[in-house]
């Protein structure tokens, strides 16, 4: 049995101006044929996953590409055709395959192609015909589109956020697919989209509401003939059509089974669609409340700077409101290519001015330091962490320690703050800082959990603000909960 792998992941931001390039994939993860055995193989990704099926269930995995970039702005039309063309040539050179793994975000946007995941399906499904299965994975915050679960046999979400059951979705497609191809099971979907979306603040499935419906979908899938279930949470920061809420059931063979678990979900996610929304801490706040509690760290996410959701990780909003609030031993990182060379020229143990933040779209900020660390910005994460990866390159990276004793991280590519290693690397000791700054929202947590004190959300103006009235939308659909508060929902429609 031979089932082909296939990965290209990203979640696209179509509020920033910069658009994704092939050289964003290859700073980050883009790797083919056996190479991806080797990079993937005992990660907790759901590659690591569908690998890890490969063994249990007995099959030879057939690695084609995995292309994954950080969260930014779209993809531009050559990147797009060429992670496609090195798709199709792919197949080609392989030969007959009797099914395909596809991981896939379910947030990608293209330039001329709003729906980039349901475009890759609808290819893939006509090069290789309707015979042989397809099944897909998903990031839990997918805008899932028609296309998408048309042309696949089964569509797999995370179901976690942090997204730390990456892993075990690989694992399920891999044994879906196999026992697919044994004809012991015929899976057959049910797919729903509400007309809302649940503020991504409200995200974190290991507290309420969000662990109610995780709850709910647990109890879905204890139900007769049910193979999967999934709760698409979607990605507010993408504009198109089928932005928003979506339930998506697995039965086998049976499609009464199926849509009646997505009923049910739904009903119950529609019902709950008041406690996804929320208020937030404005930035001086989230600072000042941090300030007044007990123990450390503190860990504030830069919610409007959150790099998991596209938006670049250099604004100085919340380093700012530390300066004047008077806040010592703290830590941020940010994205600064400039202030490394900087740095870097200058050498290690010299005093350095530097202006922070230039081009941030927020004031720059002039600190004055020492350059205590520089470091090639590269760090391994063993655990199961947000985004399943192991290997991470943050590029070359400088620590400056202050006059005020705060310490100020600057990378030359951009980071998620997904693994604690990216400040363990560095030398850092998290549980000595006061505050430490994170560019994410509730992703984060996984990484923070074992050293934080308390996790403070802050309302922080950029690419990701959870401020939606800011943000202009024209293509989401409309009447959409909760920016439109006519929306209506019938389940069976
Ligand atoms: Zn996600």
């Amino acid at each position: 049995m031979r089932i082909g792998i296939i990965g290209f992941l990203h979640e696209s931001n179509t509020f920033v101006n910069t658009k994704t390039t092939l050289k964003d994939f290859e700073a980050s993860h883009l790797h083919f044929d056996d190479e991806i055995l080797k990079e993937w193989e005992g990660t907790h990704h759901e590659i690591g996953g569908f690998l890890e099926g490969a063994v249990r269930y007995n099959f030879e995995p057939v690695p084609i590409i995995v292309a994954i970039a950080m969260p930014s702005g779209p993809l531009t039309t050559e990147t797009f055709e060429w992670i496609w063309n090195k798709i199709e040539e792919g197949l080609k050179e392989v030969g007959d395959l009797d099914g395909i793994l596809l991981a896939l975000h379910g947030a990608t946007v293209a330039i001329g192609n709003l729906d980039a995941d349901g475009e890759i399906v609808s290819r893939l499904r006509s090069c290789v015909g309707s015979e042989i299965p397809i099944i897909m994975t998903l990031d839990l915050h997918a805008n899932i589109s028609d296309r998408m679960v048309k042309g696949v046999t089964a569509t797999i979400l995370y179901r976690t956020t942090p997204h730390v059951d990456q892993l075990e979705r690989g694992i399920e497609a891999a044994e879906i697919i196999v026992r697919t191809i044994k004809k012991e099971i015929e899976p057959v979907q049910s797919f729903e989209r509400l007309p809302m979306l649940m503020n991504v603040i409200k995200h974190d499935t290991s507290e309420e509401p969000a662990s109610i419906l995780l709850h709910q979908l647990e109890q879905v899938l204890q139900r007769p003939k049910i193979l999967s279930a999934s709760i698409g949470y979607g990605f507010a920061h993408a504009d198109v059509q089928e932005m928003g809420t979506s339930v998506v059931v697995i039965a086998d063979k049976n499609y009464e089974f199926a849509d009646e678990g997505v009923c049910w979900l739904s009903e119950k996610i529609w019902k709950m669609r008041s406690q996804f929304t929320g208020d937030i801490l404005t930035p001086g706040e989230s600072i000042r409340k941090a300030m007044t509690l007990d123990g450390q760290p503190i860990v504030v996410s830069d919610v409007g700077d959150n790099v998991g959701g596209g938006a670049p990780g250099n604004s100085t909003v919340l380093l700012q409101e530390m300066l004047s609030q008077g806040v010592t031993n703290s830590l941020i990182v940010i994205w600064d290519p400039k202030g490394v060379q900087e740095c870097i020229s200058k050498g290690i143990g010299s005093e350095v001015i530097l202006q922070v933040g230039l081009n941030s779209g927020s004031l720059p900020v002039a600190i004055t330091g020492k350059v205590r660390t520089i470091s090639d910005g590269k760090f391994f994460e063993p655990e199961p962490r947000h985004g399943g990866r192991s290997q991470n390159n943050q590029g070359l990276t400088v620590v400056v320690e202050t006059l005020q004793k705060n310490t100020i991280v600057l990378t030359t590519l951009r980071m998620a703050p997904l693994s604690l290693h990216q400040i363990l690397s560095l030398g850092i000791n998290p549980k000595a800082k006061k505050i430490i700054i994170v560019k994410a929202v509730v992703a984060s947590r996984a990484a923070y959990e074992d050293v934080a004190s308390k996790f403070i959300l802050s309302g922080t103006p950029g690419a990701t603000s959870v401020n939606f009235t800011l943000l202009s939308y024209k293509h989401r659909k409309k009447p959409l909960f909760p920016w439109e508060l006519s929306a209506e929902y019938r389940s069976g429609n």
